[in-house]
């Protein structure tokens, strides 16, 4: 393995999704739903499938998905985007990621991540031959706040890029409007692209607003706006996904794009299209259901003793596990499929600065009521 993607050797999901599996454990861990999305988009692949949609798709996307992922940014967000010029389709949000980074990024310039960061990012920038530098959310009353002064610190004259996510995985963080503006003013001031990752963009809670950086003044030109259709429409493995942004960003993603998958699977840009286009429904019925499902989780953690964390938006809810006696959440983890049958995640290795996150453990919700239950009784076997 070469130097800089030694430290990427193993995913974190791919570690506790196999401990999981030895252990039997419920798997709350890597942030996948066990049940299926809309029927008729389902339907919508077969089909495309039976039909003979089985050989390359154009490398930027099939037309009409490309014509669905403009509307839905134009109809939720009023910004423009020209499906021909402006949307490329990508092999999930990770691809969309790295293809920015390898189009846009020179080696050795630098990338601003806010950490907890999720971990594609600083693999990305990584195979980019770039640099990162880290800014940092920080606790805030039971959640968590943008500490702006850390993004200001984070800022070099040699700064190309900052990636933003929310909501924000791991900590369901939803950044405020005014975060928000803080952000895109210190983009326009010292003149960075924007990588927004939105791939939970539908899922908040609590009447929690998603602000698209790409929205603010002076945005839309300098933001690659990034989403997929895995979390909003149960498809983690179809992985189908998207970037928008202005012609010559996404010129510079399609070149590496190219070359690192050439186009995406072909059946199911159909059906996520027509997913966009006809599913809004279910998806907002989907984000009252795990609303609810990261309540009952919340509370199951609160009762096993664990400082719960609250969760605005994603998959996600964090608690801390101090009051259990513990101190180093990687080792809670890899213990914990053994110990009562539940897999989860430590959000230190989603830092740089990993002693200041070590007490906190990520949970999904975004299982089947039985599945949920049975991980919420195993917890309530803690400590
Ligand atoms: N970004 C974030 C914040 C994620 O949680 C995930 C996992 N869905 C991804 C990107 C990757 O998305 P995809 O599965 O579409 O590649
Ligand atoms: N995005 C999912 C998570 O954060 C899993 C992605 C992966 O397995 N790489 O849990």
């Amino acid at each position: 393995t070469v130097t800089r993607l030694r430290p990427f050797a193993t995913t974190i999901f791919a570690e506790m999704t196999d401990l999981a599996v030895r252990h039997a454990a419920v798997n709350l861990g890597q942030g996948f739903p066990d049940s299926d999305g809309p029927a008729a988009m389902l339907e919508t692949a077969r089909a495309a499938i039976a039909d003979g949609l089985n050989q390359y798709p154009p490398g930027r996307g099939m037309p009409g998905l490309r014509a669905a992922i403009a509307a839905d940014r134009a109809r939720r967000y009023g910004t423009e985007y020209d499906p021909d010029r402006e949307v490329l389709v990508t092999v999930g949000a990770t691809e969309a990621i790295a293809a920015a980074m390898l189009g846009l990024i020179e080696p050795g310039a630098e990338v601003v991540l806010i950490e907890p960061y999720y971990d594609s990012y600083a693999a990305a920038v990584a195979l980019a031959g770039a640099h990162r530098r880290t800014a940092r959310l920080v606790p805030d009353g039971d959640g968590f706040a943008l500490d702006l002064d850390s993004v200001r610190a984070a800022i070099s004259p040699t700064t190309r890029m900052i990636v933003v996510n929310s909501p924000h995985n791991p900590t369901g963080t939803v950044l405020s409007r005014a975060e928000s503006t803080a952000i895109a003013e210190l983009a326009c001031e010292h003149d960075l692209l924007v990588v927004t990752d939105e791939v939970y963009e539908h899922l908040t809670y609590d009447g929690h607003e998603h602000v698209s950086l790409s929205t603010l003044p002076g945005m839309q030109d300098r933001t690659v706006v990034i989403s997929s259709a895995a979390k909003t429409f149960s498809v983690t493995g179809w992985k189908i996904g998207w970037a928008c942004g202005p012609a010559e960003l996404i010129d510079a993603a399609l070149a590496a794009k190219q070359f690192l998958t050439f186009v995406g699977g072909a059946p199911f840009q159909p059906a996520v299209a027509y997913a966009l286009e006809h599913e809004q429904a279910w998806v907002t019925a989907q984000r009252a259901v795990l609303s609810a499902k990261r309540l009952r989780l919340a509370a199951a953690l609160a009762d096993a003793g664990l400082a719960v964390h609250r969760s605005s938006g994603s998959y996600f809810v964090c608690a801390g596990i101090a009051g259990l006696g513990e101190r180093d959440a990687l080792a809670f983890c890899r213990a914990l499929p053994g110990r009562i049958g539940v897999a989860a995640v430590p959000v230190s290795v989603f830092a740089d600065d990993r002693a200041a996150w070590n007490s906190l453990v990520r949970f999904t919700f975004c299982k089947r009521d039985e599945t949920l239950a049975e991980g919420m009784h195993r917890l309530a076997r803690l400590p």
